[in-house]
């Protein structure tokens, strides 16, 4: 009896002690956490005030610190679009440019990569003062992106704009250095190749940096060994679907009827225009518009891995870029004014 009493004690006594232990395991967790809560917001008001603090010198030795716990940062967000209605890019495609491949059914019948209403806007013979940039803002305020085909010569004498073509996100890559017909006769092969080289080393120099390997011929004029030679050199060549002609167009009016109808008849296609025309610089805000409301959709063109350029090319550009010199002597010894 003595020893059932007992057992029930024991047992009264055990529940006792769980209950106790739940109590006590329970409530001080909820504490903390209602604890941790009330500080976090002080902790972050104290954080915001430091940062807010003029003390540059010792908040960066503290970020510096504390970076290597903090999770990788995030990847950096797209570029918001501030036009709602842009015309946009509604995809990108990587390009492998391996043996030469050919774009645009006025010469190239192979790859035929864009569906209906899809569209590739590329512009030719820049980069110019006004038109460039004109055409650079059209673009941008639509959102959408394009593929330049800069002339050597003119890269040379407005890197700067290049560099902006580049800056804005679009494809560059090169047209000649000096807009020659590669399939006349008065060229032969030696000439073609470094037309199209020094080019392509003429882009490098005012960017800063190697260009895609995509080449358009001057007047589409196809030289079949400087096509060969541009397949050993793993460079695409872009033909094109829709001639804008904008070169011969009398005004605005008449480069955006053109594409339009063109467009309206191949119902895609890569549109071959020139940032280097007036007219196409204006044409292009209302252009951009009519291709929205006509349901067409951009397809940006990037290349899979830029061009390596030939060292001997880069070397003699770079040669005739710096003028010979005789003399080192400075300006002032050399020119006087004598009268003012
Ligand atoms: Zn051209």
């Amino acid at each position: 009896m003595r020893n059932a009493l007992g057992l029930m004690l024991a047992s009264v006594g055990a529940a006792v002690v769980i209950a106790a232990v739940w109590f006590w395991t329970a409530s001080p967790h909820g504490d903390l956490a209602v604890a941790a809560a009330a500080n976090a917001a002080p902790a972050e008001q104290a954080a915001a005030t430091a940062s807010a603090k003029p003390s540059p010198a010792v908040e960066d030795v503290e970020v510096t610190a504390t970076s290597p716990a903090k999770p990788p940062a995030a990847p950096p967000p797209k570029t918001a679009c501030a036009n709602p209605d842009a015309l946009g890019v509604s995809r990108v495609v990587e390009i492998d440019t391996t043996g030469g491949p050919g774009f645009g059914f006025a010469h190239f019948k192979q790859l035929d990569f864009l569906t209906e209403k899809e569209i590739v806007l590329t512009f030719d013979d820049g980069p110019w003062p006004v038109n460039t940039p004109a055409v650079l803002k059209s673009l941008a305020d639509e959102c959408t992106k394009a593929v330049f085909f800069p002339i050597g010569k003119h890269a040379t004498y407005h890197p700067e704009i290049l560099k902006q073509v580049a800056a804005a996100g679009h494809s560059v890559g090169a047209h000649t250095w000096s807009h020659a017909n590669l399939n006349s006769k008065k060229i032969n092969e030696q000439q073609a190749t470094e037309e199209i080289e020094k080019g392509f080393s003429a882009v490098k120099l005012a960017l800063g940096a190697a260009p895609s390997p995509f080449f358009r011929f001057p007047q589409l004029q196809h030289g079949p060994a400087a096509v060969a030679y541009l397949g050993s050199r793993n460079v695409a060549v872009f033909s094109c679907d829709v001639d804008s002609f904008d070169f011969r167009a009398k005004d605005a009016t008449q480069i955006i009827n053109s594409v339009m109808t063109k467009l309206q008849k191949s119902g895609k296609g890569i549109i071959l225009m020139h940032d280097f025309q007036r007219h196409t610089a204006e044409a292009l805000p209302l252009l951009l518009r009519r291709l929205k409301a006509g349901g067409y959709k951009v397809v940006h063109m990037k290349a899979k891995a830029p061009l390596q350029t030939v060292a001997e090319y880069d070397e003699m550009l770079a040669k005739e870029m710096k003028l010979p010199v005789a003399s080192t002597r400075p300006v002032n010894n050399v020119v006087q004014t004598v009268t003012e």
